[in-house]
C-alpha cells in the first residue's frame, strides 16, 4: 500500500472528485477540494469568496498565494492527520513549489500524484451534464450517473440538486485553455520525482476505480 498522501491531478470533469470521494471512503483519508473550498468561502461572502469569485466564473485559475495559504493553514487541522487525498490543487508550478515546502515544514511526504487521464473531446459533455447533490454534495452526471430513484439522491434522500454556473460550454474551453497552459506542466513535475501514477479516466467510473485500488494498493 502506497502512503496516504496523495494529489489527484486530471483535466475539469477528468473525474478527479469522483475518485477522490472513493478514495476518501476506502482509504479513510480526507478529500480536500480547493474548488468546494473556494466555492464554500464565496457562499459564505468572505474575503477570500470576493477575491476568488470573478476569477473563477471567467473560468480563469485563483492566485496561487491564496490558494497556497488554504491548505497549509488547512493540513495542520486534525482531520488531515491520517492522509489526505487534494483534488484541484496544486493547479500550477509555483502552487506545487509551494505545496513541497508547506509539506516539509511540517515533516510530511508526499506519496503519490495521480492523474486521471481523460482526452479533451469527452470533458465538456461531461462537466455540461454534471449536478451534485444540494444537501450531501453527491456527484451526478445527466447520462454517466444517475441516481437510482429519479430526482432523490443516493445518499441522503435529498431531492434538491444544483449545476456549477462555470460548467457551461464557454467557460468550459477557458478551464481545459487553463488546465493545458497551466497544470499539465506538473505531470513531468511530479514524474521527475517518482510519484506520478496515471490511470485511464476515459472508462466506467467503477473500473477507473478498480484502477486505482490496484495502483494505491488498497
Ligand atoms: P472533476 O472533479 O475532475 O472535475 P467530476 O468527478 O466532478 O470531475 O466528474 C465530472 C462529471 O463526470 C460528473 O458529472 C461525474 O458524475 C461524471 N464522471 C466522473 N467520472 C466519470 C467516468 N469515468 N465516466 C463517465 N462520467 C464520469
Ligand atoms: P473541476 O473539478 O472542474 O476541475 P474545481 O472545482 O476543482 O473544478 O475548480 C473550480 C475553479 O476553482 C477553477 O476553475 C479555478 O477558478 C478555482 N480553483 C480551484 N482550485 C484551484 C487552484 N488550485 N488554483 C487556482 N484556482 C483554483
Ligand atoms: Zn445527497
Amino acid at each position: 500500500m502506497v502512503g496516504k498522501r496523495l494529489i489527484m491531478m486530471g483535466p475539469p470533469g477528468g473525474g478527479k472528485g469522483t475518485q477522490a470521494k472513493r478514495i476518501q471512503e476506502r482509504y479513510n483519508v480526507l478529500q480536500l477540494s480547493t474548488g468546494d473550498m473556494l466555492r464554500a468561502a464565496i457562499a459564505a461572502g468572505s474575503p477570500v469568496g470576493k477575491q476568488a469569485k470573478a476569477v473563477m466564473d471567467a473560468g480563469k485559475l485563483v492566485s496561487d498565494d491564496l490558494l497556497i495559504e488554504m491548505i497549509d493553514k488547512r493540513l495542520d487541522d486534525k482531520d488531515c492527520a491520517n492522509g489526505f487525498v487534494l483534488d484541484g490543487f496544486p493547479r500550477t508550478i509555483p502552487q506545487a513549489e509551494g505545496l513541497e515546502n508547506l509539506m516539509a515544514n511540517k515533516g510530511l511526504k508526499l506519496d503519490a500524484a495521480i492523474e486521471v487521464r481523460v482526452p479533451d473531446e469527452k470533458l465538456l459533455e461531461r462537466l455540461t451534464g454534471r449536478y451534485t447533490c444540494a444537501k450531501c454534495g453527491e456527484g451526478y452526471h445527466d447520462k454517466f450517473k444517475l441516481p437510482k430513484a429519479a430526482g432523490v439522491c443516493d445518499v441522503c434522500g435529498g431531492k434538491e440538486f444544483s449545476r456549477r454556473s462555470d460548467d457551461k460550454a464557454d467557460t468550459v474551453k477557458t478551464r481545459l485553455k487553463a488546465y493545458h497552459a497551466q497544470t499539465a506542466p506538473l505531470l513531468p513535475f511530479y514524474e521527475r520525482k517518482g510519484v506520478l501514477k496515471v490511470v485511464d479516466g476515459d472508462r466506467d467510473i467503477g473500473l477507473v476505480a478498480a484502477d486505482l485500488e490496484r495502483i494505491l494498493g488498497l
